[in-house]
């Protein structure tokens, strides 16, 4: 049995829907949702409303600990590298040839490893 994660919206408790409506006969109260899975805000919401009160009410805080954009970033050759895959590619001479690199400036394509095109810290990318 998978554990249940608990909505992180702070009004989820608020909404009167039916499926939130929890305890024993007489005593029942709107709770907080609680499922295995949730789709929104990286597992952690249950609506786009949910997700959207956290934002509402912490977006501020969040964007002055972590550091807010001060300046226009650029997009150049050097930081223009995007992973790519093709869902359709079949070449059984080649297997990892469906894994790629691309830039989406030069168009240059590069093979990847799909051990490469899964680690979310590989990237061609300057920093
Ligand atoms: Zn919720």
């Amino acid at each position: 049995m998978s554990e249940l994660k608990l909505c992180q919206g702070p009004k989820c408790h608020t909404y009167h829907t039916k499926d939130r409506l929890k305890g024993p006969k007489g005593n029942k109260t709107y709770q907080t949702r609680r499922r295995s899975n949730f789709y929104y805000g990286n597992n952690n919401f249950c609506s786009w409303v949910c997700l959207n009160d956290w934002n509402s009410i912490y977006i501020e805080q969040a964007l002055d600990h972590f550091g807010r954009t001060t300046e226009p970033k650029h997009l150049t050759e050097q930081n223009a590298w995007t992973k790519d895959y093709d869902y359709n590619w079949r070449d059984d001479n080649n297997p990892r040839s469906n894994y790629r690199s691309v830039n989406s400036i030069t168009k240059e394509q590069r093979p990847l490893t799909e051990a490469q095109y899964n680690d979310n810290n590989y990237t061609l990318n300057e920093r």
